[in-house]
C-alpha cells in the first residue's frame, strides 16, 4: 500500500511555530484510524510526544524534507471536525491577523485537546526496602515519601509535583532532577498514556428481553419496567423499584432483562425550572407572520443571503426566531442561536428547552468540560440540533447548519477585542454561512450601523414596529440634574425619580436602577493636596468597594483596579501628604444600593453587577429572586439593561446617562443610543404603562430627545452623517496596532517604525495611518501601550496590511496586537 502523509496543527507555545503545519508519516498500523480532525500525539524535537490534530492527509510526499518521522499514536480516531472545518478556521486566522493555533484554540475546547497523561509509582523492590537505606537527602526522601503515601498505586506526574514542592519548598527543575536520579536507580517508574481531559461517561441500561420472569418480585420489576417503554437506567430501576444488584444480575442470568452500557449525556440546561404550558405557541401577530414567511422563504434557497430584523423592544422577535428553528429542525438541519451574554438569559434557555426539549444545547464560558466535550460530540452525531451559545459558539463546529441567528445584533460582547483571536461573531457567522449556504437572521431594536447600511443597501430589512399586545412604547423623560442642584436637592435622586420609585411601590410594581459602575465610588482622593489615589500598575484611579457583614452594615471595604485587579486596603491617610483628608468622589452601584435602602426603606432591593455575579450562581438567584417578585428594585450596572422581560417592571431610572456618552471614540453616541434604547425598553412590557426617567447633567445632547422618542431613524441620519464627514465605518475600516511593552521608549520607537513602514506600504491607496498616540489608558498591568489607526477605504488592499502586519517581528521588547475592524479603540 501507497504510504500516506499528514499535516499536523500542534498544540506549541513557541510562536515562531505556531502558525506552521507540520508532516509525518501515516504508519501502516494507523492507516485506518486517522482522518482530517482525527487527535493524534506525534514526536517533536527533543520534546517527547506533542498533541495535535490532523488537518489534511496527502498521498504525496511533502517536498524539501528529508526525514519524516511517523505519527505516534491516534488518541481518537473519531474525528472532531471535517475538511470544510479546517477551511473555515485558516480563513479566520487570516481575516483577522491571528495564528492558526490561536484559533485552534479559540475554538477547539480544551477538554477535547489530547494530552498525555505521566504517571509516577515506586516500583515493588523500594516498598519492601525501609526508610534509612534509602538515602539521607531530605528532599529525596521526602519525595518517596509522598509516593509511598499513595500505597501501591500511581499519582499523576501534576499532583506529585505539586505536593512536593509545596512540601519541600523546592524548584520545579530540582523536582525533575530528583524525579530523574530516581527513575534511573530504579526506584521509580514513569507510565504515559493519552486521552483527553474530559470523556465519554456511560450508564448501565436495563432491558427487557421478552422472556417470561419466574418469581412474583421478578414480575413486579418487569411491570416496571413495561412502564417505562421497556428499558430504565440501572440506578433508577434500583431505586424505584426498591431492589438490590443481585436480583438485577439473576434477572440477567435467567434471560428475562439484558444489561447495556450506554453514552451518558451531560445536559448543561438540565437544572432549568421548565413551564410546560408555554410549549404551546401563541398564534402570531401579523408582523409577525409577514417576516416568517419571508425568512422561511429563504431558508429553503440554495444561498440565502443575511436579514436584519429590526423589530422595537418586546416585539416578538425571539418568538420568529423560535418558529424559523421549529421550521430547521423540520428540515432535518441544525440551527445556532447567538446571545450577547447566555448568563444573562435562563429565560431564553427555558424557552427553546420548552419547545425543543432534548434537542438544545449551551455553549458558554460557564458550563463543565464534560458538558462542553458532550455538546461538541451531540452536534457531530446530530443529536443536539439547536445550540445557544456566546460568542464562542460561533467558532464551533456545527455540521449541517442551515441558520444562524444573532440576538441584539448590535451588542458589543459580539466582538473578541483580547486575546487573539480578535474576531466578531457577527461577521464570522455570514462567512460560515455562506460557506455552508445557512441562512443569517441579525435582529435587534438598535441595530448596529454598519449592519443597517449594509441591510438597507440589499434590501433586507424586515421590521416588527410595535409591541406584541400594541402595548405603548413607554414614556420617557429627561431630567436635568443642574437644575436640580440649583434646587437644592444635592441626593442622587431627581424629585422625579424619587416620586415615581414611590408611586411603583404603592402599585406593587418593580422599577430596574441602572448605572453603569460597579463598586462604591469611582475614585478617592485628597481634600488636602488633590492626590487621587491609582493603580500601581495602570494609570486609572482605583475604585472604592465597600464590604458589607450580613446584617448589611458596612464595613472599611478596598480600593481596586477595574484594569488589571489589583486591590488594596481603603487608606487612612493620603500616600502622598498623609494628610487625613481623603474622600470619596464618583456614584458607584453599592453607594446607589446604600441610598435606596436609605431613602425607601420598606422597598425589597436586589443589586446585580459584576461584583455580586462573581459568586457562583449569584447571577441566576438574583435575577430569579426578582423576576419572582420577591424584590421591588433592582439595581444594576449593563448586565441589567438586556433581554430581561418582566411583565410587572413599570419603571426604569437611568441614574447617570452621560456615563454612558463620555468615552472620546467614534462609537460612543452609537453606544449610548443603544444603552438607553435597551434599557427604556424593559419598562412596560406587560400590560400596564411603562415609565422611564433618564438623569443628565446634558439635556441638550439631541442623543436623548432620540432615545425618548423611540426614533432610530433620526439617531442613523445624524450618526452617519457624522460618520461621512470623518471617514469612520462604514465608509471605511479600521485596522488598530496596539505596541505594548515595558520601557516607554521602545514602545514608542517601534510604534513610529510600524507608521512609516505602513504608510510607504499603503502610498498608492487610500488610507490614512493616525498615531503613534499613547492609549487612553497608556499604561496597563506596568505595561506601555501606544497605538496608530490604519483608516482603509472600502477598495483598499486590506489583506496586504494584514500580511505585511502578521510579517513583522516586533523589535526589542515590545509586542504587537493588530485587531482587524476593531470596535474598541481607546
Ligand atoms: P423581543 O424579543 O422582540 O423583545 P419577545 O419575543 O421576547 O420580544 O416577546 C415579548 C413577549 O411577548 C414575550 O413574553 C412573548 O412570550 C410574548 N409574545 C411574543 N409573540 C407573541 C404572540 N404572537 N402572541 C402572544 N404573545 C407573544
Ligand atoms: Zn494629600
Ligand atoms: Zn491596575
Amino acid at each position: 500500500m501507497e504510504p500516506l502523509y499528514a499535516a499536523v496543527a500542534l498544540d506549541l507555545e513557541v510562536k515562531e511555530l505556531r502558525d506552521r503545519l507540520f508532516s509525518y508519516s501515516v504508519p501502516p498500523e494507523l492507516t485506518d484510524e486517522i482522518f482530517v480532525g482525527s487527535q493524534v500525539l506525534v514526536p517533536f524535537g527533543h520534546r517527547n510526544l506533542v498533541g495535535g490534530y490532523v488537518v489534511s492527509i496527502d498521498r504525496e510526499r511533502p517536498p524539501g524534507l528529508k526525514l519524516i518521522k511517523p505519527v505516534a499514536e491516534v488518541v481518537d480516531p473519531d474525528p472532531l471536525f471535517d475538511r470544510d472545518y479546517v477551511d473555515f478556521l485558516r480563513w479566520l486566522a487570516e481575516s483577522t491577523c491571528s495564528h492558526l493555533s490561536d484559533v485552534v484554540q479559540a475554538a477547539l475546547p480544551s477538554c477535547v485537546l489530547p494530552r498525555l497523561k505521566r504517571s509516577v509509582r515506586l516500583t515493588n523492590s523500594l516498598t519492601e526496602r525501609s526508610a534509612p537505606e534509602i538515602g539521607s537527602d531530605r528532599s529525596r526522601a521526602m519525595l518517596l515519601d509522598i509516593l509511598r503515601g499513595a500505597g501501591g498505586s500511581s499519582l499523576s506526574l501534576q499532583s506529585l509535583r505539586r505536593r512536593f514542592t509545596s512540601r519541600s519548598r523546592q524548584s520545579q527543575s530540582e523536582f525533575y532532577r530528583l524525579l530523574n536520579a530516581l527513575k534511573q536507580e530504579g526506584l521509580l517508574e514513569i507510565a504515559t498514556e493519552s486521552g483527553t481531559r474530559a470523556s465519554t461517561r456511560y450508564t448501565t441500561q436495563v432491558a427487557l428481553t421478552g422472556r417470561q420472569p419466574e418469581s412474583k418480585r421478578q414480575k413486579e420489576i418487569v411491570a416496571l419496567l413495561e412502564e417505562n417503554q421497556g428499558e430504565m437506567p440501572l440506578t433508577l430501576l434500583l431505586k424505584s423499584a426498591g431492589t438490590t444488584h443481585q436480583t438485577v444480575r439473576r434477572l440477567e442470568q435467567s434471560g428475562v432483562v439484558r444489561l447495556e452500557e450506554r453514552e451518558l449525556f451531560r445536559d448543561p440546561l438540565a437544572s432549568l425550572s421548565l413551564e410546560t404550558s408555554s410549549s404551546v405557541p401563541p398564534s402570531l401577530t401579523p408582523h409577525q407572520s409577514a417576516c416568517l414567511e419571508i425568512l422561511e422563504r429563504e431558508l429553503l434557497s440554495p444561498s440565502p443571503t443575511p436579514w436584519l430584523l429590526h423589530g422595537v423592544t418586546g416585539s416578538g422577535k425571539t418568538e420568529v426566531y423560535l418558529r424559523l428553528i421549529r421550521k430547521v429542525l423540520d428540515e432535518g438541519r441544525t440551527a445556532l442561536l447567538l446571545v450577547p451574554e447566555i448568563s444573562l438569559t435562563p429565560q431564553l434557555a427555558s424557552r427553546l428547552k420548552e419547545r425543543f426539549g432534548e434537542l438544545v444545547s449551551v455553549w458558554h464560558s460557564g458550563i463543565s468540560a464534560g458538558e462542553r466535550y458532550d455538546t461538541w460530540k451531540g452536534l457531530r452525531t446530530g443529536r443536539v440540533r439547536v445550540l445557544l451559545g456566546a460568542r464562542s459558539a460561533c467558532l464551533a463546529n456545527i455540521p449541517n447548519l442551515a441558520l444562524i441567528i444573532l440576538d441584539e445584533e448590535h451588542d458589543g460582547s459580539y466582538k473578541q477585542s483580547n486575546p487573539s483571536p480578535r474576531y466578531n461573531a457577527r461577521t464570522v457567522a455570514i462567512e460560515r454561512a455562506r460557506r455552508s449556504g445557512a441562512l443569517v437572521l441579525l435582529g435587534s431594536a438598535t441595530p448596529d450601523v454598519v449592519t443597517y447600511c449594509e441591510a438597507r443597501a440589499a434590501n433586507r430589512i424586515l421590521s416588527l414596529p410595535e409591541r406584541v399586545h400594541r402595548q405603548e412604547m413607554p414614556r420617557v423623560e429627561v431630567v436635568d440634574m443642574r437644575q436640580e442642584l440649583k434646587l437644592g436637592n444635592k441626593s442622587i435622586f431627581s424629585i422625579a425619580l424619587k416620586e415615581a420609585i414611590q408611586e411603583t411601590m404603592a402599585r406593587s410594581e418593580q422599577a430596574i436602577l441602572l448605572l453603569n459602575r460597579r463598586g462604591y465610588a469611582s475614585h478617592v482622593f485628597c481634600r488636602a493636596c488633590g492626590h487621587v489615589v491609582s493603580c500601581k500598575h495602570c494609570s486609572v484611579a482605583l475604585v472604592y468597594h465597600r464590604e458589607y457583614q450580613k446584617d448589611n452594615s458596612a464595613a472599611r471595604g478596598h480600593l481596586a483596579c477595574h484594569h488589571c485587579g489589583a486591590t488594596r486596603a481603603m487608606t487612612e491617610a493620603c500616600p502622598e501628604c498623609k494628610s487625613p483628608f481623603i474622600k470619596e468622589f464618583g456614584l458607584g452601584t453599592q453607594k446607589v444600593e446604600e441610598c435606596v435602602r436609605e431613602q425607601f426603606p420598606d422597598a425589597r432591593v436586589v443589586r446585580l453587577d459584576s461584583d455580586v455575579a462573581a459568586r457562583k450562581g449569584a447571577f441566576k438567584e438574583v435575577l430569579d429572586c426578582f423576576v419572582r417578585g420577591d424584590a421591588d428594585i433592582l439595581i444594576g450596572t449593563q448586565m441589567v439593561s438586556k433581554g430581561l422581560d418582566i411583565p410587572r417592571v413599570t419603571l426604569v431610572g437611568v441614574l447617570a446617562a452621560d456615563a454612558a456618552l463620555n468615552m472620546p471614540d467614534y462609537r460612543s453616541s452609537e453606544r449610548g443610543f443603544q444603552l438607553l434604547s435597551q434599557v427604556a425598553g424593559r419598562a412596560g412590557r406587560g400590560d400596564r404603562p411603562g415609565q422611564v426617567i433618564m438623569q443628565t447633567y446634558n439635556p441638550e445632547l439631541p442623543l436623548f430627545a432620540w432615545a425618548s422618542r423611540h426614533d432610530f431613524d433620526s439617531f442613523l441620519e445624524t450618526e452617519l452623517e457624522t460618520r461621512r464627514l470623518f471617514a469612520y465605518p462604514p465608509y471605511s475600516r479600521i485596522i488598530r496596532v496596539v505596541v505594548s511593552g515595558l520601557h516607554q521608549d521602545q514602545v514608542d520607537r517601534q510604534c513610529t517604525r510600524l507608521k512609516n513602514e505602513l504608510e510607504s506600504l499603503l502610498v498608492d491607496s487610500r488610507a490614512e495611518v493616525l498615531g503613534p498616540a499613547p492609549c487612553l489608558i497608556e499604561r496597563v498591568r506596568g505595561k506601555y501601550r501606544h497605538h496608530l489607526l490604519v483608516k482603509l477605504a472600502k477598495d483598499a488592499p486590506c489583506q496586504t496590511v494584514i500580511d505585511y502586519l502578521k510579517s513583522v517581528n516586533p523589535q526589542e521588547e515590545t509586542r504587537i496586537a493588530v485587531d482587524v475592524d476593531a470596535l474598541d479603540l481607546l
